[in-house]
């Protein structure tokens, strides 16, 4: 009881004071002229304080769904994404103030661990209304170790915004997130931050867009004055200035926006021609609709603005290119303006099209994406995304992962730290469900266990067996290191298992298992930080005592040969003949993971692959998947493997215990005889220095057996790109693969 009041102190924050009546004030003012060619007035905007802070303008009905956004801010860690969105935050009237990253008081970062150290550990899902829409907004941690989270939170979005630090480019830890979007066919929109700083550069920044993201950035805004004298931007395509006048103390809420005049802005008004010209020129190239018009006015000047606004949002929707713009959030500059961006370019919930959700539409269909423990709501709350359907209040779900029936509590719409119920919510929503007990991050959840059958059958009648009416689940990244924890007395042994199986179920990037040798409970996670914030959290949250012991590297062992094995099995157990005889084959495969077993057909196996009964197959396949979780070397998981069945012959009356210990075995004798090598994790990173660091910093490279892959001068920094380091006048990012080790290199590896 006591630990759930601790976890209740940390998520809610009495000191925000949004969603008061009595502070429900005026209606936007909001009327900007955009056709250039027919405004020259000049006028201050304040753009959309909503007025019913917080409350969505759109109401939660179907026929508004074209007017909903998901959509998340991605970036590396600094770029400026918490300070971005309480900008938004406030803008909208959500907030009556701005936090800042530095002085611990932002919305966004809500959790105690993230104002402490000034990082988004989770994303913190946020709904408010911008220019007519309904804005659900996911903020998305940025350091490595909590690339769970931005994955979970990647699966649900329909849209992006990049966020970079333009005096930086893109760094190592956007670059993942790109693949990440990439993989999930995110469209995305780019935002320069920091363009205050004397050091940022539009032409660095563009040029690390194409070449490190291989990404067609398309600039829509032109910077008015650099580093310190950045004041604001011009929009392209409407060639209008809208310019922040930081003597202003609304924190950038109003700015001076107006028609940009050939005669008065005289070189201003000509980089920005040439840069609509480009910009034209460029759009033409990737979209046909826009080129048809080109070639029938025959000129790339004065293309209406709705005609260029319309081939951005297609191009950007195929994902051909991506809508570039900038500011300084910090300075409160350009913030509107990428807000306007995300809601004009970035899709509808009903742009996106998921295959398996067409199947259950129009009934409910839904996924649980992150979940987190609240005492005030009721205990657990499941953020979820709804693809099609409509979600009630107290309404019975089936999750199609568990194959269990749950009921949900309360609906409600989050902001941030605080929560709104509503008596149902329809499809294209983000919402926070209560009373759901057995769901995980990842799970499918429907109407009923009788439409989930009925998908599923029609999936099988399509495209064969093995089909699921699961929605793609969220991808979850191995682990890289690991280490014991042991609560301080047999009494809080229960405390630390539930504290544990908890922050489990909150996230799934952390493997909680128990070594069979030394009885341990062993914890697996994505870095040194992710496992510390964990023990954080067991401590100050569960109020558990929990000590982890020394962190370990989790290695993974892989074969080094082809090799083919037959195991017979002849014992008499009790008064039992049991039967055996296994025919398995292993072969190194690259990123391949063991889930089932191949059947490697010949000529003279069919017959007997054919005839092996489902039961044994499935008693085979835990066989091998138990002997994979320890490898020979050191008894490190085995990865990067294939195993095929070549032939199984099982006698009357042999136990699936039998079948199960025989494919073990066979593995375990395969793999002695295939020789295994280590696989290490080793990270690529980047790392940006004074050039008086230099040469130390290669020092310490070299000693923790580094290698430099190249170095690039950045203004007065050095890039280097290699393995690990740390200093503190410097910093550095990575990203995390596997690499062979040497015999050489195996003996050092596990002796640093
Ligand atoms: P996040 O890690 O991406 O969420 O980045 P934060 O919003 O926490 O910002 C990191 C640091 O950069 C903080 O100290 C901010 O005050 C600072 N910062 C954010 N935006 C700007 C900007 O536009 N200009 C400058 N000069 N600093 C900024």
């Amino acid at each position: 009881m006591l630990a759930l009041e601790r976890v209740g102190a940390y998520i809610w924050r009495p000191n925000v004071r949004f969603f008061q009546k009595s502070q429900i004030t005026s209606l936007p003012i909001l009327f900007i002229q955009r056709y250039f060619h027919q405004s020259i007035i000049s006028q201050v905007v304040s753009r959309s304080r909503s007025g019913d802070h917080g409350v969505p303008a759109i109401k939660d009905d179907v026929r508004h769904i074209d007017r909903i956004r998901n959509i998340g801010i991605m970036a590396h860690i600094d770029a400026g994404k918490t300070t971005t969105t309480e900008r938004m935050l406030f803008y909208t009237g959500l907030t009556q103030t701005v936090g800042e990253v530095h002085d611990g008081d932002t919305v966004m970062d809500y959790m105690e661990q993230e104002r402490e150290r000034g990082i988004t550990i989770t994303s913190a899902a946020i709904t408010f209304s911008w220019d007519g829409h309904r804005v659900n907004l996911v903020d998305t941690p940025g350091h490595v170790d909590f690339t769970m989270e931005v994955e979970r939170s990647l699966r649900v979005l329909d849209g992006a915004v990049a966020i970079f630090d333009a005096s930086a480019g893109v760094e190592a830890q956007s670059l993942t997130v790109w693949r990440q979007a990439d993989r999930y066919q995110v469209p995305r929109l780019c935002y320069l931050n920091k363009m205050d700083k004397p050091t940022a550069s539009l032409s660095m920044s563009l040029s690390s867009v194409k070449d490190k993201l291989c990404a067609v950035p398309l600039v829509l805004q032109h910077p008015i004055g650099q580093g310190r004298d950045f004041t604001g931007v011009v929009d392209l395509i409407h060639m209008r200035k809208m310019i922040w006048n930081p003597q202003n103390r609304d924190f950038g809420n109003k700015y001076q926006d107006s028609i940009l005049n050939e005669d008065g802005d005289d070189n201003l008004w000509d980089s920005s021609f040439l840069a609509r010209c480009e910009l034209t020129e460029q759009l033409a190239d990737l979209d046909n609709k826009l080129a048809e018009y080109v070639l029938e006015k025959e000129s790339i000047e004065n293309i209406p603005p709705p005609i260029l606004e319309e081939a951005v949002r297609r191009v950007t929707l195929n994902q051909d290119a991506v809508p570039l713009l900038m500011g300084s959030s910090y300075k409160n500059i350009g913030v509107q303006p990428l807000m306007n961006a995300m809601v004009k370019y970035l899709p509808s919930p009903l742009e996106c099209k998921h295959k398996t959700v067409e199947l259950y539409t129009p009934h409910l269909c839904a996924m649980a994406f992150k979940i987190i423990h609240d005492k005030q709501l009721g205990g657990i709350l499941t953020f979820v995304r709804i693809y099609s359907g409509q979600m009630e209040k107290g309404q019975g779900l089936y999750n199609v992962n568990n194959e269990q029936v749950e009921k949900v509590g309360r609906v409600m719409i989050a902001y941030a730290d605080e929560f709104k119920e509503v008596s149902s919510a329809s499809a294209g929503n983000i919402v926070v469900i209560t009373g759901l007990k057995i769901t995980s991050t990842g799970d499918t959840l429907v109407e009923s266990r009788s439409l989930a059958n009925s998908v599923r059958k029609k999936l099988v009648d399509e495209k064969g067996e093995n089909q699921t009416a699961m929605l793609l689940g969220v991808q979850v990244p191995e682990p890289v290191f690991f280490c014991s924890v042991e609560a301080p007395s047999i009494s809080q042994q229960k405390a630390l298992e539930e504290a544990l199986s908890q922050l489990q179920r909150e996230d799934p990037s952390l493997r909680v298992t128990l070594d069979q040798d030394t009885g341990q409970t062993v914890l697996s996670g994505m870095g040194e930080l992710h496992l510390n914030i964990i023990r954080d959290r067991i401590h100050k949250e569960f109020k558990v005592e929990g000590e982890l012991g020394p962190l370990q590297v989790a290695y993974r062992e892989t074969p080094k040969a082809l090799c083919t094995h037959t195991l017979v099995v002849d014992k008499m157990i009790g008064d039992r003949r049991q039967q055996v005889k296994l025919t398995l084959s292993i072969e190194p495969q690259p990123n391949h993971k063991f889930k089932s077993l191949e059947l490697a057909y010949s000529k003279n196996n069919q017959e007997n692959l054919h005839a092996i009964h489902r039961k044994h197959m499935t008693a085979l396949n835990h066989g091998v998947s138990s002997a994979l979780t320890s490898g020979p070397v050191l008894g490190f998981p085995v990865v990067n493997i294939q195993v095929a069945l070549h032939w199984c012959d099982v006698g009357r009356g042999t136990s699936e215990t039998m079948v199960f210990a025989a494919a073990a075995q066979c593995v375990h004798q395969l793999l002695q005889k295939a020789q295994c090598q280590l696989l290490e994790p080793f990270m690529e990173m980047e790392i940006v220095t004074p050039e008086d660091y230099t040469s130390p910093l290669l020092a310490d490279i070299t000693h923790r057996r580094g290698n430099i892959l190249h170095f690039t001068h950045r203004q007065d920094m050095r890039v280097s790109l290699g393995r690990k380091c740390s200093l503190s006048h410097s910093h550095f990012t990575f990203n995390l693969h596997q690499l062979v080790t040497s015999i050489f290199n195996e003996h050092d590896a596990l002796s640093v």
